[in-house]
């Protein structure tokens, strides 16, 4: 059996664990909840199509509240701000 004071301690490491996770967890929610920096990077994407290649027209992209709405990109998960006019390299026409 544990006597008070270990068990105090435990407690404070575990307390002081879960204080230091929840700016971690805080900040990767947010960002996870607005784009998708890394992927953006990776596929260069940009808010401007190119020529007649946009996110509107690609199967990849999953439409917005409206039609210029934001939306999402099934190849970015977490990324909510994908403009409609927005382009990429792995764009792929919509058949
Ligand atoms: S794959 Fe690229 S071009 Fe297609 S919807 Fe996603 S971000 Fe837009």
């Amino acid at each position: 059996m544990l006597n008070h004071a270990t068990q105090r301690r435990q407690l404070l490491k575990i307390g002081s664990a879960a204080l230091a996770m929840i700016p971690v967890i805080a900040f990767t929610d947010r960002a996870s909840a607005a784009t998708n920096a890394g992927m953006r990077a990776a596929l260069k994407y940009q808010d401007k199509p190119l020529a007649e290649k946009s996110c509107a027209v690609c199967m990849q992209f999953i439409p917005g509240a409206s039609a210029k709405a934001p939306g999402g990109c099934k190849i970015m998960p977490g990324d909510t701000e994908i403009a409609s006019t927005g382009y990429c390299t792995a764009w792929v026409k919509k058949p």
